[in-house]
Parts: structure tokens; sequence; C-alpha cells
């Protein structure tokens, strides 16, 4: 691979800040301190020896979010929360989800999970079919099993070349799902202004085989929301399904809707609106690793189901793509629904949305730079004047960690509990402050900037990336799953 990337990948910028004392950015994390595992140890080490060492390590790392400068990520960043969670995890962890049979609990975990999850996306608003859901293992999970319903109901129409039409911001999961399930994606651009599609362009990309139209609430590059209402229109119009994505949005936007926040009904109350996905993964203040569909009509879900009845290990049958699955998952879930309730979860999304108010009226008061759209409790913003990258450069050291972004260039805060802590939002300020001066001076010299548009916060300095160069990409790929592999030389 070229020596460029390689340069690169071994310098990746330390993205968890300056309090962070550990490795985790070099190609062998902690080898300099702890154990190396060559080989799987003959004589098992004392579990409180193990437990002291991974202690130590995970205190390390939360250090990286706790100061609340990291975006997204830590959705709840409340220790006695986690060990609750943990708690319930830890008396199901072991139970596999699959064998109702000797765990019933888990049928009334992810029955209450599911009900609980319509409840809010207003299921009491559907009338002549019968709503339903599914417990996946995440937003993308989610999104898979959406695209693979629609799929189905297509297949059994006999359309063979099913296409399904999102905007440009809806997430990339879709794209990802389209990949998997030999689905035709078509995509549609969105108002460079509000950063919306509308009816109209979407209606452009439809033909006799799209299966359904996606939109998001709110989509994760700008947090801003579709119109959901005239994508449901257009959806009833054509008879083909609406898919909302909400596994941002899910858990907090119907509570800022409660508080009086402008924010556009996006659930079943909207009648072409045929599937949600919403994550308890992140504002629902789960563990990670779960995340809920829910279908309109529940003759959609069975567009899951997989059954072969004369293998020799028995008749099998599983209600979605997974086999075995962890009880502590739902177990934690349940949990942190239950405990949190809508008391909960509304209190939270107040603090979290004036936060977001706050530190968007920090971006607004700074002439060289512009929020993109009208978002509500996640948002990022671009600057014309200067190159943005300059200013997350400046901002990491002090521990801020955002997501890059392009077309244009821009940084994105997806706003958690952690910023809701006393003190951030100035320090949000007086960094903002300091690296807008630090980038105008950069930009003026015609520096390049070391921070890029990859998603998640994965390797920095691979800005310059494109499709064109796949097979660059594939040894980037390759790199990051051999170094996850490679141990420290002896
Ligand atoms: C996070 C996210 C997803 C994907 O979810 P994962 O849990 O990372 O698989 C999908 N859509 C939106 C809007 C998201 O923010």
């Amino acid at each position: 691979m070229p020596e460029y990337a390689c340069a690169r990948l071994a310098s990746v910028p330390n993205e968890s800040g300056p309090n962070h004392s550990g490795t985790a950015s070099s190609d062998h994390p902690y080898a300099d301190r702890f154990p190396v595992n060559r080989r799987l140890p003959e004589q098992g080490r004392p579990r409180a020896e193990v437990l002291a060492e991974l202690e130590q390590i995970a205190t390390e790392e939360d250090r990286a979010w706790e100061g609340g400068k990291v975006s997204g990520t830590m959705y709840c960043g409340d220790h006695d929360h986690y060990a609750y969670l943990t708690e319930a995890f830890g008396r199901f962890a072991h139970v596999n989800a699959l064998q109702r049979d000797i765990c019933p609990s888990m049928t009334r975990f992810e029955g209450e999970i599911i009900a609980m999850t319509l409840d809010l996306m207003h299921g009491e608003a559907v009338t002549g079919t019968e709503p339903g859901g599914l417990v996946t293992t995440g937003g993308s999970g989610s999104i898979l099993h959406a695209v693979l319903a629609y799929r189905e109901q297509a297949y059994a129409a006999g359309n063979r070349s099913p296409n399904l039409v999102k905007p440009e911001t809806a997430h990339v999961a879709f794209d990802k799902a389209c990949h998997l399930l030999g689905v035709e994606l078509r995509v549609v651009p969105v108002d460079p202004a509000t950063t919306l599609v509308t009816a109209a362009a979407m209606a452009d990309a439809i033909d006799e085989h799209t299966i359904a139209l996606v939109g998001s609430a709110g989509n994760y590059p700008y947090g801003t929301i579709d119109p959901i209402a005239s994508l449901g229109e257009l959806a009833l119009e054509r008879g083909i399904g609406l898919h909302v994505d909400g596994c941002l949005g899910g858990f907090v936007l119907p509570f800022g809707e409660e508080l009086g926040y402008d924010v556009p009904e996006f659930d079943f109350r909207v009648p072409g609106v045929t599937t949600i996905s919403a994550d308890t993964h992140k504002y629902g203040y789960a563990l990670k690793g779960t995340s809920v569909l829910l279908f309109r009509d529940q003759a959609l879900r069975a567009g899951q189901y997989f059954h072969q009845v004369s293998w020799s290990g028995g008749k099998y049958m599983s209600p979605s793509i997974e086999g075995s699955r962890s009880g502590g998952l739902l177990a934690a879930t349940w949990a942190s629904m239950v405990h949190l309730g809508r008391d909960g979860y509304r209190r939270y999304a107040a603090d979290i949305f004036s936060t977001a108010e706050a530190m968007m009226k920090v971006v607004r008061a700074q002439e060289d730079l512009r929020i993109m759209g009208s978002p509500t409790f996640c948002f990022s913003f671009a600057s014309d004047e200067l190159d943005i990258y300059h200013v997350a450069d400046h901002m990491r050291p002090k521990g801020w960690r955002f997501n890059g972004q392009q077309y244009p260039d821009a940084i994105h805060m997806a706003v958690t509990r952690p910023q809701t802590q006393p003190g951030v939002v100035e320090a949000f300020e007086a960094d903002l402050v300091e690296a807008i001066a630090y980038a105008r001076e950069r930009s003026a010299a015609g520096v390049a900037a070391e921070s890029g548009a990859i998603y998640g916060g994965v390797p920095g300095g691979l800005a310059g990336l494109t499709d064109d160069v796949t097979d660059f990409i594939e040894q980037i790929m390759d790199s990051m799953l051999d170094a996850q592999m490679s141990l420290p030389p002896q």
C-alpha cells in the first residue's frame, strides 16, 4: 500500500483528547503496561486481577468523554445509570433470547420494549392494520430489516428489480442495506439552504419498481427533519412504503415536541409512514446493541422470517436476521425505559434541547460560521470563509471530538447528556473563538488541515478519499484489521 497511507494511519491523532494517558491510538494499545496474550494462556488469571486491569483501562478511557466534549456516542453519560443497566444486563447476559421456552422473560421484555416504543411513535393512530415491531442490534440492523421487509414484499408482488429512494442526507446504512440485499438505491439531492429534500424531487426518482421512500427525523449529518407529512402523502399517492429513520431522533424528538420545540409530526400520526426505526442505544439511554424497528402493518414484518424445516440439525426458524441474541441486552433496554419513563426522558430532553440551543447560539454569533439548515438537538456548522477542519484541528487537543462532514465541509455535534453539565457551553465558546482565529490564520496561509470528513472519528488524515480509489480504501481497511490482529514485537 502507498507509503502515504501507512504513515497517515500510524500517526492517527489521539482522538480521545489530552486527558487520555493510554496508548489507544498506537498499533498496540496497552502493550507497554499489561501482559500481551500471544496465545490462550495455559493457566487462567484470577478474576480479581483481570477485573482490576479492565477497571483501570475503562476508567482512563471514560475520561475522554466525561468532560462533555465528545459528539454523540455517550448518550447518557451517567455512571449510575450505566451501573444499573449493567446489573440488569448481568442477570440475563447468559440467556439466549432465541430460546423462549426456557426464558419466557424475553417475550415480556421484547414485547414491552416494542409496545412502549409504539406508544412513543403514536401507534394508537394506526387504523385498519395491526402495528408491530422487532428489536434489532442497532440502527443499521433496523434499517437492514426494514429494507429486507420491503424487498420481500416487492418480490412477492413480482417486482424483481426493486429500488429505494432516499434523500442524500439519509444515513449510509441505507446504502449498505441496499448493497447487501440487491436493491437499487436512488439518491435525491437536498436543498443546500434547508438541507431538506422536497417531495417533488423525491417524486421524480420514483418509478414502477420503487418499493419505498426514506425520510429522516432527524438526519445524521445536520440533525434536520425531512418533510415527513408531504413524503407520506407522496407514498400514499404512489402506493409505496415510507420508512422514517428515527434512529437518532426517535427517543428525543417526541419529548422536544412535548416541550414546545418546533418538531413536526414524523411518526404513525402521518398516514403514509409504514416503518420507523428508533435506536434505544442512542437517546433511549440503553446499552449499545439495541434498536427498535416498527411496522404500521404486521403483514410487512413477515418479510423478516426465515425457516428451513428440512435441516438435519432440526427444523429451524428465526423471526429476524440474527440467530442467538443476548437476553441481557433486552433486559437492560427494558430496564432503561421503565426506569426513566416519560418523565425521565422529558427531563433529559429538556436539558439536551436547551444545551443545543445555547451551543448553536454560540456558533451563530461567529460571523465566519454558518449552521446548516434549522436543526434541533444535533447540529452541524460550515464556513464560507475558512477551512472548517482547522477549527476541528485546534479544538481536538482541548478534548473536543466532532465528526467531520463534506459537501460542504462541516463539523457535526450531536448534543448528548455529557454536554448538559455546567461549564461545557462556556468552554465550547472560548475554545471555538480561539479556533476560529487559528483557522483564519492557517486558511490564509494555505496550510492543509489534519481533520477530515470521516464518520464516527475513525482514522484522521484521510480527507482526500473518494470512491475512485476503491483499491486504496480497501488497503486502508486491510491495514486497520491487520493492526487489530497484530501483536507488538517480542
Ligand atoms: C446512528 C444512525 C444510524 C445507524 O445506526 P447504528 O446504530 O450506528 O448502526 C442510522 N440512522 C441515523 C439517523 C443515525 O444517526
